[in-house]
């Protein structure tokens, strides 16, 4: 904390996994000896460089880009880019890190990577936002390749930005290559890859409900966000007998007690990217909550009364006071689509309370998980089914399901995901990265 001060986010997600790996740490000290967590804290590379364009005013504006290359142990760097205004250096960092950990549990040859703007994507027309991605390669390009750093999406971050990029990586280098994923179905995307986040989050709460002996056949769900997660996570839950009943955005909450309409919130918010207050014209039934009449210290979605809860949005969505009121209304599992949604105290609360909890870095894994099939397509020429990817999707989330579980029931604490998550893609990367020798 003294070397980088002021990191609030960066710290949260290190003391949640630091905690979790004392007792492997206990174990023996192998692993003090080859002085690994000082190591793994400490990101290979960060870069920050400018990012000047011009608006359809004509005015300059500037903006911050990072990319960090956290750790390459088991691969090249593989994270999404993030373009929110709320982006700094200890939003990149929290979520590199995550990414180190989320990539090894997935068994795939992918390090830990993200990167991203301060650029508030919003309101801007076509050709602000392809210029701003434009300038945006014009830095990283020197930094990234399909065997060096691959990025993909995230918030803000969806085909047509990983559009205008890639046509300008391809302009700077010459190079046709698999340089980024999320990438269009016609120039070198994958199948799936789109649903691959949403759908694999849902895949991860059958995995563990099968455990309990149950599964999604008429649950009841609430899904915070409404963005590329969010959406196909409601999409996989209806396809398997479950019923989303509400999802959010930046404006607010959405309430819809017989079910949402899908392909109405698609139709706002992936072609007219509006509010979905914008619902209500078409279903005045449905209750709209905006975000000034929220609970304080808390989200008005984790207050409805369901059986599961996806949160699928952002960090620290979920906080304490939601996590009591889930609980006390009956929720038996909250699966992570968005990463570290929940705040430290409600992961505690969930795990005292016994409900399944799925942390993002395992539940949410199956999207970069289908970022590396997409890479493997591209480094062979192929282009797969949707069957064969969504097939491998589903393999690829159970298991880490179960690297998760056994490894949480080998270190005493069975159902405990958080610890169980954490040894599993510890002990990957650790021994890794010792078999490299000092470097
Ligand atoms: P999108 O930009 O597509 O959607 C994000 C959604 O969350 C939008 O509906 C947005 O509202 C809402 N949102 C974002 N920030 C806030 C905020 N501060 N307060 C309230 N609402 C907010 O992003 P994704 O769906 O791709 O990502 C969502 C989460 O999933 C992130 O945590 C991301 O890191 C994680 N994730 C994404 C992966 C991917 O493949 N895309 C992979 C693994 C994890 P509005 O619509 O108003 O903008």
């Amino acid at each position: 904390k003294q070397s980088s001060p002021a990191q609030t986010e960066f710290y949260q997600a290190v003391e949640e996994v630091l905690r979790t790996l004392e007792p492997v740490l206990e174990k023996n000290n192998y692993y003090a000896k080859h002085s690994i967590i000082q190591r793994l804290v400490e990101p290979e590379r960060q870069i920050m460089f400018r990012v000047p364009w011009q608006d359809d005013s004509g005015n300059i504006q500037i903006n911050k880009g990072y990319r960090i290359e956290f750790n390459s142990a088991l691969g090249p760097y593989k994270g999404g880019l993030r373009f929110h205004p709320s982006v700094n250096a200890s939003i990149i960092k929290f979520l590199g890190f995550e990414q180190i950990f989320k990539n090894a549990l997935t068994g795939l040859p992918i390090g830990g990577g993200k990167g991203g703007a301060n650029f508030d994507p919003k309101g801007r027309s076509d050709a602000e936002i392809m210029r701003f991605c434009q300038s945006f390669m014009n830095e990283l390009y020197r930094h990234i390749g399909p065997n060096t750093d691959v990025p993909a999406g995230d918030i803000g971050v969806g085909a047509r930005e990983i559009g205008y990029m890639f046509g300008q990586y391809k302009r700077l280098t010459g190079k046709y290559e698999g340089v980024l994923t999320g990438k269009g179905l016609l120039w070198g995307g994958s199948y799936a890859r789109k649903e691959a986040t949403g759908y694999g989050t849902v895949y991860f709460a059958d995995h563990m409900l099968n455990a309990r002996g149950e599964n999604l056949q008429g649950q009841r769900c609430l899904v915070s966000g409404a963005g590329n997660v969010a959406i196909y996570a409601m999409e996989k839950l209806y396809q398997l007998g479950a019923t989303p009943i509400a999802c959010s955005d930046s404006t607010g909450t959405l309430y819809h007690a017989q079910g949402l309409d899908l392909s109405l919130i698609k139709e706002l918010k992936e072609k007219e990217r509006t509010s979905l207050l914008r619902y209500l014209n078409s279903h005045p039934r449905a209750q709209f909550i905006p975000i000034s009449e929220y609970p304080s210290g808390g989200h008005t979605i984790w207050r409805y009364k369901a059986d599961l809860a996806f949160p699928c949005a952002t960090q620290n969505e979920l906080t304490t006071r939601d996590a009591e009121a889930l609980v006390s209304n009956g929720c038996k599992l909250v699966s992570e689509g968005a990463n570290m949604a929940a705040s430290q105290g409600a992961v505690e609360y969930f795990l005292k309370a016994g409900i399944s909890y799925g942390p993002g870095k395992a539940a949410n894994a199956g999207g970069v998980a289908t970022s590396q099939l997409e890479m493997a397509q591209n480094a062979s020429m192929q282009k797969w089914t949707f069957e064969q990817v969504d097939c491998q999707l589903l393999q690829i989330t159970k298991d880490i399901y179960l690297r998760a579980s056994e490894t949480a029931r080998e270190f005493g604490a069975p159902g405990n995901l958080v610890l169980g998550a954490n040894i599993a893609a510890f002990r990957r990367v650790a021994d890794a990265m010792i078999e490299q020798g000092v470097v």
